[in-house]
């Protein structure tokens, strides 16, 4: 991705503001930066703005909302900020995860002023965070977020233009960008000027020569996210010579269903499901997260697992829009008994039996699982039993583009570039550099408040040396 270094470059059109891409992360930056009083233009390459957002589950945490509060959830950004440092290791940069976390509850409620209609996602706790702070739209689901943000933006009068492609950045010698190149249908270049630039085209999950130079462990492994995020942002980055940051971190998925490619919600293994091998044996502690989970699936025979439930979760399943498309899918296999079950999966029964009376006596306290997890605060599983067939996945890549407290690019010595940001996938994440850092909702939470963040300070850049 080629940045021209050109000093006298001139172009017909300018728009202060110009964002490439148009997921969570761009189209609230735009909202934020037309909020704050500056034009501002997005460009999408795609014919309908979708991203990975669209195939998201759409669950956003944020902390210190008035959803929480009437739901008298007691949570600050300080108890989300911990949260994050505690998965990552304290490997992700404080000074970031403390700026991030103190936006994303001020964020969520600034879009639901505009009409994005948040509701508190309540039932069960993600693995690693301490409070109910999962905000997503009624439908739970990522392609309804995008769905009322692009409402929003529309409702803002924000021009979006889709089928643009860009291709290329204009930078003077100081590293300042001067506008855009973009191709339209795969045809015309056209250019525009800008003031401020937002990267809001996020990871490399679309780019297998990436993946398999930062993530080799995940190469060939199924990606789940937006094909169209190819590491854009990073490749220009190195060539502004702006500093680039944990590009193996990344949000795996250990519970993909084989082969109908259906995310199976978690909430099963945290209210209580167990994942076992082909065997019929556990392997780790599923409350650990979901992502490292993909590491623990891949290094099973045949790279599988199957998720076992009951009823109970069975119906807790069903408030999920993937779950009830995993059922008409034919991916859930129902029995009445343990011998039908091991019958139906191929699951060995005398093995099968043997994991659900230890996970039966971790849940009565009568002893503990050497894997580590707490059985004792839910009911242990009882027929009818429920299975998945499961596969590991990778959604998205967390390292990228160092920004900082404003969402500005900067460069190996800290330096920021003149008018150069980035959010969301774009920007280096707040997960340390494994997979394990990732916590719940890492995702969207740096896409929807570097979002906010990036449009109000690419505004008030603009607007000043107006
Ligand atoms: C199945 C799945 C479930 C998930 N569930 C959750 C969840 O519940 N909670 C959570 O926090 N995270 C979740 N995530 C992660 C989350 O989806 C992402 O972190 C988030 O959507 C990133 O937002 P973004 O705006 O940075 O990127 P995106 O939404 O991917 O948007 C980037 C946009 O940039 C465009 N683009 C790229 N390059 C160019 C270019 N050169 N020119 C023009 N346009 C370009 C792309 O077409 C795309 O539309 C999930 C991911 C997956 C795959």
């Amino acid at each position: 991705m080629p940045v021209l270094c050109e000093d006298e470059k001139k172009f017909a059109l300018s728009v202060p503001v110009v964002i490439v891409g148009g997921g969570a992360c761009g189209l609230v930056a735009a909202l934020a930066a037309r909020d704050a009083g500056a034009e501002v233009l997005v460009l999408e390459q795609d014919r309908t703005p979708s991203g990975s957002t669209a195939l998201s589950s759409g669950f956003i945490p944020a902390a210190y909302t008035r959803f929480q509060k009437a739901a008298d959830v007691i949570d600050s950004p300080e108890l989300l900020a911990s949260d994050v440092m505690r998965k990552n290791h304290g490997e992700a940069d404080p000074l970031m995860v403390d700026v991030i976390c103190r936006a994303s509850g001020l964020a969520i409620e600034w879009l639901a002023d505009r009409g994005v209609d948040f509701i508190l996602v309540k039932g069960f706790l993600y693995p690693g965070h301490s409070a109910l702070r999962m905000h997503s739209l009624p439908e739970k689901s990522g392609q309804a977020l995008m769905n009322a943000l692009l409402e929003a933006c529309r409702r803002a009068n924000i021009d979006i233009v889709c089928e643009a492609k860009v291709t290329t950045l204009h930078a003077d010698s100081g590293h300042r960008i001067r506008g855009v190149s973009f191709s339209r249908r795969g045809e015309e270049i056209e250019e525009v000027g800008c003031a401020a630039l937002i990267l809001a085209c996020s990871g490399f999950g679309g780019n297998p020569g990436m993946v398999k130079r930062y993530i080799p462990e995940l190469s060939g492994t199924d990606y789940f996210g937006h094909k169209g995020n190819r590491g854009d942002a990073m490749l220009w980055g190195e060539e502004l010579g702006a500093a680039i940051k944990d590009m193996s971190a990344y949000q795996g998925h250990g519970s993909v269903a084989i082969p109908q490619g259906i995310l199976i919600t978690w909430a099963l293994m945290m209210e209580g499901g167990i994942q076992v091998n082909q065997l019929g044996n556990r392997f780790s502690n599923e409350h650990e997260g979901y992502s490292e989970q993909c590491v623990n699936v891949l290094a099973q025979p045949g790279g599988v697992a199957w998720n076992i439930y009951d009823e109970r979760l069975h119906r807790l399943g069903l408030e999920f829009p993937d779950y009830r498309d995993a059922v008409s899918a034919g991916a859930v296999r129902s029995s009445p008994s343990l011998e039908l079950l091991a019958q139906t999966t191929g699951l060995n029964l005398a093995n099968l039996a043997a994991t659900l009376r230890m996970t039966a006596d971790f849940a009565a306290g009568k002893s503990k699982d050497p894997l580590g997890r707490d059985f004792t605060n839910k009911p242990a599983l009882l027929p009818p039993y429920h299975a998945v067939k499961v596969g590991s996945a990778l959604f998205h890549t967390q390292g990228g583009l160092c920004i900082d407290a404003e969402a500005r690019v900067c460069d190996i010595k800290g330096n920021r570039l003149p008018n150069l940001f980035a959010g969301g996938g774009a920007a280096r994440g707040i997960s340390g550099a494994h997979v394990w850092g990732y916590l719940s909702g890492n995702g969207l939470l740096c896409a929807i408040s570097l979002g906010w963040i990036s449009g109000q300070e690419a505004a008030r850049l603009v607007l000043k040396s107006r």
